[in-house]
């Protein structure tokens, strides 16, 4: 029989999870952008900000931007490694990814400084220890399998390289907890159905964040497949958390 997984709050088939989520991020392309910047009041940004501080690589560094989407991670980070350097954006999704090739073009990033390659992230399409960096914002919450996906990720980093992973996670705070999820649950499928008319989607955005891994359980999944040193830091009130780890 084949293995179930959740799609959301319901358990479904690995496949029929693996098509859905590709008919989320279909439906979501065009209008990704303004639905973050609306959800999170901007908080995105400034998170994306951090993790790209936080990266560990600087000029000439080659790094892997998983789940890429629109881009944002890596046109950051294709700044930080310079001229000399290269970010590889990386995404299953063709609609996504056409919306980080445009971004990539529109900022004004030449081919072999920012290139588009269509991959999973749980079977990536490079070869092992070619970069010395890896990022995921907020993707491999869709996964079917995330050790799959992180068991990938260490193949590809060179040997110090680093993983930095941000995911939405718990808040810290009971408070906050409560006007988090009531803001989930309520506002933000509403938002999905008002400004990209799916509200569908947006539901399943907020379940999956529920089923996600809490911080610690998701840096025990980290250290299992053979990251040192791992780490990690929650932004506002844990809301979502940035992890990082290192192939040693
Ligand atoms: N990293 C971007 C950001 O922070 O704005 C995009 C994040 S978006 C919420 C999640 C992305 O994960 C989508 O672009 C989706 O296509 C991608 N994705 C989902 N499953 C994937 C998989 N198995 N392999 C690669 N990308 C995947």
């Amino acid at each position: 029989m084949e293995q179930q997984t959740h799609f959301g709050f319901r358990a479904v088939s690995r496949e029929e999870k693996r098509q859905r989520v590709m008919g989320v991020f279909s439906s979501v392309a065009s209008r990704y952008d303004v639905m973050n910047d609306l959800m999170s009041g901007g908080l995105h940004r400034l998170w994306k900000r951090r993790m790209v501080a936080a990266a560990a690589v600087g000029a000439g560094g080659r790094v892997l931007d998983v789940a890429a989407g629109s881009g944002d991670i890596a046109i950051g980070l294709a700044r930080k490694v310079g001229a000399s350097g290269r970010v590889v954006l990386t995404d299953l999704n063709e609609p996504m990814l056409a919306e980080g090739a445009r971004r990539v073009v529109d900022v004004g990033l030449l081919p072999g400084r920012a290139d588009c390659v269509q991959s999973d992230g749980t079977a990536l399409a490079f070869a092992d220890r070619s970069f010395d960096q890896v990022t995921i914002a907020f993707g491999i919450r869709n996964f079917v399998d995330i050790e799959a996906g992180l068991a990938e990720f260490y193949r590809v980093l060179k040997p110090g390289g680093q993983l930095l992973v941000m995911e939405f996670s718990r808040p810290v705070l009971p408070l906050l907890a409560t006007i988090y999820d009531s803001y989930s649950f309520n506002v933000i499928p509403l938002l999905g159905e008002k400004v990209a008319g799916d509200r569908a989607s947006y539901q399943y955005l907020v379940e999956s964040i529920r089923r996600f891994p809490n911080q610690r359980r998701f840096a025990k999944l980290i250290e299992g497949a053979g990251f040192g040193m791992v780490r990690y830091t929650n932004l506002t009130g844990g809301v979502v958390a940035m992890h990082r780890g290192y192939r040693l």
